[in-house]
C-alpha cells in the first residue's frame, strides 16, 4: 500500500483565465501550469505517486503537458469539480493507499513546506488543509457595487490546496455526501462528521483563476526567489599515473592526481560551490580527510550530497559552472561527457552545466605541471 498520493485536480474549463485553452493546459514561465503542479509534488520525497483528473476532451493536452513526467494514468473528471474529485478517489479504490493529497492543478506554485505541514498534520487529523487567516475587511456589496454590509472577520481563513485526507475515510465521505453545492473537499469530509486540521498556507501557492494571476505568477517564479551563489576551488598535486578522475570521468593521462578521495578536483571545487551557496561549510568538514571511510571514495557521492542539502531547503540547482586550469590534459573532447556526467549526479539538465578550461600559461606551479586547478561557481534557487 502506498503511503501517499497526489490527485491533481485538472478536470475545470478555466473560463475565468481568459483564452481559448483550459488555464491548466497554457504556458507560465515556460512550461505548462499543470506540469508545474506535477514536479511539484514528483520532486516531494514523501509523495508516492501522482495521478491527475482531467476533462475527458482533453487527453492530447494532457499527453503533451505532462509527457516523460510518470504520472498514473489520468482519470476522466466529471461535471463538477467535487465530481471530479469523487472519480479520482474511486479510480485509485483498488490499490488504496494510506493518505491521499487532493490538489488543484491550477496551484502551480505551491511549496514543499505547506505539502509537509499538510502530511504531517495527517498524523493525527484525519483532514488538513492549508489555509491563510482573512486580514483584510470584508464587505458585501450590491450590484452596482455598492457597500451593503462589513461582515466580521473574525476566525475566518481563506483555503487552499492540497488537501490531505485519511484516503478510506474520505472515501466514505464521498460515497455517503450529497455534494452539491460544496466548493472543495474539505467541505465533504465536514459533512461527513470528519474534523478538519488547518494549517499555515502559503501567500505564494496561488490560484490561476484570472489574467493577472499568470502576471503575479510569472513575476514570483522568475524575480523573487532567494537566490545563492557559492563558490569552490580545489588544487591537487599530479604524481605518478596513468589518468585521473575529473569532473566524474576517467581521462586518460600520463600522469596521476594525489588525494584521499578519489581526487577529482573538478568535482571537490563544485561541491564546495554548492556547500557555499546554502553556508553549509565545506567539503572537508563533511567528509574529512582525517577518515579513512572517504579513501578513494567517488566524489560523486560529494557532490550528491551537496544538492541533497540544497533540496532539503526546498530549493533546485539553478546552474553549475567549474573552470579547469591545466596545461594538460586536454579537456575540449570530453566536455560534453563531462557536464553530462555532472549533470547526473547534480540532477540537472545539460544546459544548466558548464565545464571550462583554461591553461596557466606554464607560469608558476600549473605551468610547471605539478598540479591541476579548478574554480567553481553554483546558482541555487531557494
Ligand atoms: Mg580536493
Amino acid at each position: 500500500m502506498a503511503d501517499a498520493v497526489v490527485l491533481i485536480i485538472a478536470a475545470g474549463r478555466g473560463h475565468r483565465a481568459g483564452g481559448g485553452t483550459p488555464k491548466q493546459y497554457r504556458m507560465l514561465a515556460g512550461q505548462t501550469v499543470l506540469r508545474r503542479s506535477c514536479m511539484q509534488f514528483l520532486a516531494h520525497p514523501r509523495i508516492d505517486a501522482v495521478g491527475t483528473v482531467i476533462h475527458p476532451d482533453d487527453h492530447s493536452l494532457y499527453e503533451s503537458a505532462t509527457a516523460g513526467l510518470g504520472l498514473l494514468p489520468p482519470i476522466d473528471g466529471g461535471d463538477t469539480r467535487l465530481a471530479s474529485c469523487r472519480n479520482g478517489l474511486e479510480a485509485i479504490a483498488a490499490d488504496p493507499p494510506r493518505r491521499v493529497l487532493l490538489h488543484d492543478a491550477a496551484r502551480p506554485l505551491v511549496g514543499r513546506p505547506v505539502i509537509d505541514r499538510v502530511l504531517e498534520a495527517l498524523e493525527t487529523a484525519p483532514a488538513a488543509i492549508p489555509a491563510i487567516p482573512v486580514s483584510d475587511t470584508l464587505k458585501r456589496a450590491d450590484a452596482f457595487d455598492r457597500v451593503t454590509a462589513t461582515l466580521p472577520r473574525d476566525g475566518l481563513w481563506r483555503a487552499q490546496t492540497p488537501q490531505g485526507f485519511d484516503y478510506a475515510a474520505i472515501l466514505e465521505a464521498y460515497r455517503q455526501t450529497e455534494v452539491t453545492g460544496l466548493t472543495d473537499d474539505a467541505a465533504v469530509a465536514e459533512a461527513a462528521g470528519l474534523p478538519v486540521q488547518l494549517v499555515a498556507g502559503e501567500e505564494a501557492n496561488l490560484k490561476i483563476t484570472r489574467e493577472d494571476d499568470f502576471r503575479r505568477a510569472e513575476s514570483l517564479l522568475s524575480g523573487q526567489g532567494d537566490i545563492r551563489v557559492g563558490t569552490g576551488f580545489d588544487i591537487h598535486r599530479f604524481v605518478e599515473g596513468n589518468g585521473l578522475q575529473l569532473c566524474g570521468i576517467w581521462i586518460s593521462h600520463d600522469k596521476g592526481v594525489a588525494g584521499h578521495s578519489d581526487a577529482d578536483v573538478a568535482l571537490h571545487a563544485l561541491t564546495d560551490a554548492v556547500l557555499g551557496a546554502v553556508a553549509e561549510a565545506d567539503i572537508g568538514t563533511h567528509f574529512p580527510p582525517s577518515d579513512p571511510q572517504w579513501q578513494g571514495a567517488d566524489s560523486a557521492m560529494f557532490l550528491s550530497h551537496a544538492a541533497s542539502l540544497v533540496a532539503a531547503r526546498g530549493g533546485e540547482i539553478a546552474h553549475l559552472d567549474v573552470t579547469l586550469i591545466c596545461e594538460a590534459p586536454k579537456i575540449g573532447p570530453h566536455r560534453d561527457a563531462m557536464r553530462a556526467r555532472i549533470g547526473e549526479i547534480a540532477g540537472l539538465t545539460l544546459d544548466r552545466v558548464s565545464v571550462k578550461a583554461t591553461t596557466a600559461e606554464r607560469l608558476g606551479f600549473i605551468g610547471r605541471g605539478d598540479g591541476i586547478a579548478a574554480q567553481a561557481v553554483a546558482t541555487v534557487r531557494l
